[in-house]
């Protein structure tokens, strides 16, 4: 059923480029236009430049038909939704912006969508809502203007869409009436807008389109390979139609891979990059008549490829596919834009790396070799290089919790519901600015220091004023809980310009951990000392946990990450034991990433759950009895890893629970957290300040489940991204709803 005027598929390509700018233009140009600095039609603009930047540079680097439609405002799984209709009817606004940032970003009247990781990376989308009732009907608006907008730099490309398997499979579900509803169920309605946007892309003579289904190598069941089998086995059957593409990424597409090579789709891309099982499981005959893209170039990594066994998967694919195209593993969306804006990596480290265009410039160059390889030719397949793993010894267990709860009540004699924060408060410009200046060499260190101070100063000040009971020193030497870590730590580099886009405007520089780590000297006693000499009140102090400090940064291959994350663990150990020699008698040690590492199959997740408690066992099992230890993650709804959460043995745990109210207080999870919690009871993620009715209201609903003695009052998250006027109205809302409750328990 292969449509004849298809042109056969590019020999190199890649499945996605990033799109935040290689100065950040888009977050500068979305925050001009929400701020009202800039119009919608200025905003338009600047996405333009960036597309046409993107294109030329990418037919410049060698790539015949780039991707496009890989552009977003914000997010492509909410491009998606837009493009088919799903668009719930309370946020519909005058202008199409204003309906699209009210689901992105949420108005005054109403909440945003829900926003979620995609997959297990660091990129978080917008969850679509589908309910039985959504109405589907296509607007393929954007992919068609993209199309038209290449076209004018005379340049044809390959419009890039979410999969319609992988779009419901990531929605969330509106239940409607009794019955139970799964998104998967729309499919066929779903198929019906996808239909029309493939014609409409057809009539634009488009010739492939690729359609992103990376749900598919996450480990199916029956019925939704069967789904999938289904739905491409329709849009292959349309009558007019580009050639399709279907991409699986970020695993091996396993038992689903016989399900597409059995329709008529007529290219399929695996990742050769996390499937390395690709090459030695059983070949669908069918595979026989496709082209397959080969991703071997990896779009999660910033590590240079080894041509020798890319080429060598490369050729021996082309024995069994019908062609084969080169490609990276996912879209480089994942990766900074190029390597040549870093100025300060040692040489030995830039050898060993690669971002966007150096693997455009790989895929390209496989690409050309494999060309001129005779069939049957090329190098053989060497075994995979497994690495090589470490056995650090286990450090000994705390003490029992009653025991250490015991020895932490006597020795900090903190009141019941005592009253903390997260750690950050907000970072103000200046503070920024005299950071830029620092690393500019425009301003001393001990300059810099000063300031510093001069805030955790004012921030401890502050907090004695509002009645906290544990004060925190603000963390203004922060530029990022991860990025800090990895500046102090041996093994570590850190970019200039290697952002990344993490949601929306929002990018990290995740560091590039290349080595051995190791902690040379102490890195934040300097600041919690100090915090603690200017105040009678108990200091906590601030560490990152080990988990997420590895999963924020771009990891070394050659180490299993089990044993990367114990040298992490240790090095955290030794900063304990020095806040604690300091006479810091609370230490949190934040873990917001516990559950990102969390493998995609489900097989693969208990293993790693075991070693990521083991990881922040180590790093927090040398605090003695009386040190109370406390940890931080960023999300109540954590059924999947309770036990492991648990299991953290944490003394205090404090999670963001103000968005979730309740959903924390059921059954399984108060028992999880069966010593010290704060379900936090201020949404920092709004700029709302809740009364102290209100967060009375939440303190008692809380009270209802849990006993007082375990019960701590917390915002949510930290305040680093809140203005001053509004935490300080809020943290004194925070303490005067707990006076109110604590005087009647
Ligand atoms: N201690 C950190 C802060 O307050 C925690 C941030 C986080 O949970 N992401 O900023
Ligand atoms: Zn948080």
């Amino acid at each position: 059923m292969t449509t004849p005027r298809i042109s056969p598929f590019p020999a190199a390509t890649v499945l996605g480029y990033p799109r935040i700018g290689r100065r950040r233009e888009l977050k500068r140009a979305l925050e001009a236009y929400w701020d009202g600095r800039a119009t919608a039609a200025g905003l338009r603009r600047a996405g333009l430049d960036l597309r046409r930047e993107s294109w030329t540079r990418l037919a410049a680097l060698g790539l015949d038909r780039p991707p496009s439609n890989t552009f977003s405002l914000y997010d492509h799984v909410l491009d998606t939704a837009v493009m088919l209709g799903a668009v719930p009817e309370r946020y519909r606004g005058p202008s199409a912006e204003d309906t699209y940032f009210a689901m992105a970003r949420g108005t005054d009247r109403v909440a945003p969508l829900r926003m979620t990781k995609w997959f297990d990376t660091n990129y978080h989308y917008i969850v679509p809502e589908i309910g039985p009732d959504t109405v589907f009907a296509a607007d393929p608006g954007k992919p068609v203007a993209e199309v038209r907008e290449a076209r004018e730099l005379g340049l044809s490309t390959r419009p890039v869409l979410v999969g319609p398997v992988t779009f419901l499979l990531l929605a969330q579900g509106v239940p409607g009436g009794a019955r139970r509803f799964a998104p998967l169920d729309r499919l066929p309605d779903v198929l019906g807008a996808y239909k029309n946007v493939l014609a409409a892309l057809a009539a634009e003579g488009v010739d492939w389109v690729q359609l992103d289904e990376p749900a598919l190598a996450a480990g199916r069941t029956e019925a939704e390979l069967d789904a999938a089998g289904a739905a491409y086995r329709r849009l292959g059957a349309l009558p007019d139609r580009p050639g399709l593409f279907v991409a699986t990424y970020f695993g091996s597409a396993g038992a689903a891979l016989p399900v597409l090579a059995d329709t008529p789709v007529e290219a399929i891309g695996l990742d050769l990059v996390r499937g390395d099982d690709h090459l030695t499981a059983a070949w669908p005959e069918a595979l026989a008549g496709k082209t397959v893209v080969a991703g071997v170039v990896s779009g999660r990594d910033v590590w240079r490829t080894e041509p020798e066994p890319a080429l060598a998967a490369l050729a021996a694919l082309r024995e069994r596919a019908g062609s084969v195209s080169v490609s990276t593993s996912c879209s480089l969306l994942h990766v900074p834009y190029d390597l040549a804006a870093e100025t300060t990596l040692e040489p030995a480290l830039v050898r060993r790396l690669a971002f966007a265009d150096q693997k455009v410039a790989e895929v390209t160059g496989l690409a050309a070799r494999l060309a001129v390889l005779p069939p049957g030719g090329g190098p053989s397949l060497p075994p995979p290089a497994a690495p090589v793993p470490t056995r650090p010894p286990a450090p000994p267990a705390r003490s029992p919790y009653e025991v250490r709860a015991a020895a932490q009540a006597a020795h900090l004699r903190l009141p019941p519901l005592p009253t903390t924060t997260i750690g950050s408060f907000p970072q103000t410009g200046e503070l920024r600015a005299a950071r830029a200046a620092l690393a500019a060499g425009e301003l001393g260190e001990a300059e810099y220091d000063r300031r510093v101070r001069g805030e955790i100063e004012r921030v401890v000040r502050l907090q004695e004023r509002l009645g906290l009971d544990v004060l925190v020193h603000g963390e203004p030497e922060r530029n990022d809980m991860v990025q800090y870590f990895a500046e102090h730590l041996d093994g570590f580099a850190v970019t200039r310009n290697g952002w990344v886009q993490s949601y929306g405007s929002r990018c990290t520089r995740p560091p590039i951990l290349h080595g051995d780590v190791r902690r040379g000297a102490p890195i934040t006693v300097r600041w919690a000392e100090y915090a603690r000499s200017l105040t009678a009140m108990p200091v906590k102090g601030m560490l990152t946990g080990p988990v997420t400090i590895v999963a924020w940064s771009f990891v070394r291959r050659d180490l299993p990450l089990r044993d990367v994350v114990f040298q992490v663990a240790d090095a955290v150990r030794d900063e304990v034991r020095d806040l604690e020699d300091a006479g810091i008698s609370i230490i949190q040690v934040d873990e917001p990433a516990l559950r990102e590492l969390l493998p995609l199959r489900a097989a693969d997740q208990e293993a790693y759950l075991a070693w990521a408690v083991e990881a922040y066992r180590r790093a927090t099992s040398g605090a003695g009895d009386r040190t109370q230890i406390h940890t931080h993650l960023c999300y109540s709804d954590a059924d999947q890893i309770l036990a492991a959460i648990d299991g953290l043995d944490a003394d205090v745990t404090s999670i963001e629970s103000a968005r979730s109210h309740g959903r924390i207080l059921t059954e399984p999870a108060v028992a999880a957290f069966a010593r010290g919690l704060g379900p936090g009871v201020y949404d920092i993620h709004s700029p709302r300040v809740p009364d102290a009715a209100e967060v009375e209201k939440s303190l008692r609903a809380l009270l209802d489940v849990l006993p007082p003695g375990r019960v701590w009052v917390n915002p949510d998250c930290g305040l680093k991204t809140r203005t001053y006027p509004q935490v300080e109205a809020a943290l004194t809302n925070l303490v005067t709803a707990t006076r109110r409750v604590r005087d009647t328990v």
